[in-house]
């Protein structure tokens, strides 16, 4: 068991309108450690039974809850950030268990996760409507905004804290309670966050954690109507399906889905500080993040010595439990993983990809990969074309801007897009012409909750986090005020 300051964080039952409850059939699963392969725990393997009735319960706590003043909620929504802050220990050691990142990004994730319900408890007080020019005399044209209603959220395994408080921390901000299936593997995170609502004040059913059987709980998220808003982070895959699920009963969607990221380094560029930023925007979370630099694109003049310096950088990495000091590399998150890892370097090796640095598993066993780089990668090869989500850097080559945007943007995905210059009318062109819902400008580094977060094309719909994320949740009523 997980030595905690506070043991009632750890949680092995779902929390389903202010109670802690088994699966109605007392089902289970399992939560293993990916660093050591031990199992952590259970949580109950629910299906659409419970999750209906926590939509129900979300349901009836509505009312209530949006009558509340702007500002009461917002001092529950500042207490539960406090609250998580002031359990960082906690949280990043159960975040580390579950999820296998090391401990100071854990840690970073706390407080970047906090800062959406900080930052969203704040926007309430800002939600304002309108009033219009009217084209009658007798009559005024009002515009107000009000909550959705209802909001399910089905969330990743890869950032088991920040994608869930950005999702709710806009919902309930807005006056929405909200439903929330956490990812199967990471679930102990979203249990102790859902403890931490409810010593903050958060109403029961006001936000409710259902565990276990995607299919199901996220059918029944899907086809029930009473679900007026689904806000969902995961591959493009699953988030297809769940708009195809949606459309029976046209429910509002946020989506945010997989990413294919250029990383875009001229010939102009700060090396050092190019190679700082592919770490960073590569090597974070073992690779495992949607905005994480997946094709590399070097131009000629500085080919070579950017692989140089990148390998150099790379070998400094340290793989290992993200528990240990100075691990900066923990496991990948399952076998799964590891296989398309594995599936992308073959693939790269047997089309002339050459192999620089790493490429295999790691000594370490379970799901440690070691950090690769391979160089002369190119457009037909699986790494240009899918996301690789694993520690792999892969070096493309080109000559000028134009061939570097159309490479970049020859991909169905359009999340983020990463590039080095210090032209400033290049900096402007090539930022205007990427295909991309963010593009990072000499940094690796984009996310915070203060910025629009979200995808172009098949990278998804809506933005999350900025003032622009809590319209998500937020319907707009036209009044039409007569008789004046
Ligand atoms: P990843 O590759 O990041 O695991 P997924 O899209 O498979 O991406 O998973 C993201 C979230 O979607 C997880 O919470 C997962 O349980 C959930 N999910 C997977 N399949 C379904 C489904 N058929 N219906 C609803 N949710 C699903």
């Amino acid at each position: 068991m997980l030595q905690l300051k506070d043991p009632g964080l750890l949680r092995q039952q779902a929390y389903l309108n202010g109670e802690w409850v088994d699966a109605d059939n007392g089902a289970t699963l399992a939560v293993t450690n990916p660093a050591t392969g031990a199992q952590i725990g259970t949580v109950p393997l629910m299906g659409a039974a419970e999750t209906r009735r926590a939509i129900d319960a979300a349901n009836a706590a509505w009312p209530a809850w949006r009558k509340m003043t702007a500002k009461e909620r917002a001092a529950i929504l500042r207490k539960w950030n406090d609250l998580i802050l002031e359990n960082t220990d906690d949280l990043a050691l159960l975040m580390t268990a579950e999820q296998g990142k090391p401990l100071a990004e854990s840690r970073g994730e706390v407080a970047y996760g906090a800062s959406f319900i900080e930052w969203f408890g704040e926007e309430a007080k800002r939600v304002a409507g309108e009033t219009l020019a009217s084209p009658w005399p007798d009559r005024r044209i009002l515009v107000t905004r009000e909550p959705i209603g209802v909001c399910a959220a089905i969330t990743p395994w890869n950032f088991p804290i920040a994608m869930i408080t950005r999702k709710a921390g806009p919902a309930l901000a807005a006056g929405c309670p909200m439903v929330l299936k956490p990812a199967e593997a990471t679930p102990y995170c979203a249990l102790a966050l859902a403890v931490l609502a409810e010593r903050a004040g958060v109403p029961a059913g006001v936000f409710s954690v259902v565990t276990g059987a995607a299919k199901e709980i996220g059918g029944e998220m899907t086809a029930n109507p009473i679900v007026r808003k689904l806000t969902f982070t995961g591959s493009t895959a699953i988030g297809k399906l769940l708009m195809e699920q949606s459309a029976a009963s046209i429910k509002k969607l946020s989506l945010e889905l997989g990413g294919n990221a250029p990383f875009i380094v001229f010939d102009d560029a700060d090396l050092d500080a190019a190679v700082e930023g592919a770490i960073a925007s590569k090597y974070r979370n073992s690779g495992q993040t949607c905005v994480c630099a997946n094709r590399i694109y070097v131009q000629d003049g500085v080919y070579e010595a950017f692989a140089q310096k990148l390998v150099a950088a790379v070998n400094k990495l340290k793989v290992g439990n993200g528990v240990e000091e100075g691990v900066t590399q923990g496991p990948l998150i399952d076998e799964k993983a590891v296989q398309k890892i594995e599936q992308h370097v073959a693939d790269a090796l047997a089309k002339g990809g050459r192999l620089l640095l790493g490429g295999q598993r790691h000594a370490l066993g379970h799901s440690f990969f070691q950090p690769t780089v391979i160089a002369d990668v190119n457009a037909e090869m699986l790494v240009a074309k899918e996301e690789t989500f694993g520690p792999l850097a892969p070096l493309f080559s080109f000559s000028t801007d134009q061939e570097a945007l159309a490479l970049a943007n020859n991909t169905e995905f359009g999340l983020a897009s990463y590039f080095y210059s210090r032209d400033v009318g290049r900096i402007w062109r090539v930022a205007e012409g990427l295909e991309s819902g963010m593009v990072g400008v000499n940094t690796g580094l984009i996310s915070n909750e203060v910025a629009p977060f979200g995808g172009v094309k098949q990278s998804g719909l809506g933005r999350e986090g900025s003032h622009l994320g809590i319209d998500e949740f937020l319907v707009i009523k036209y009044i039409c005020l007569g008789g004046i």
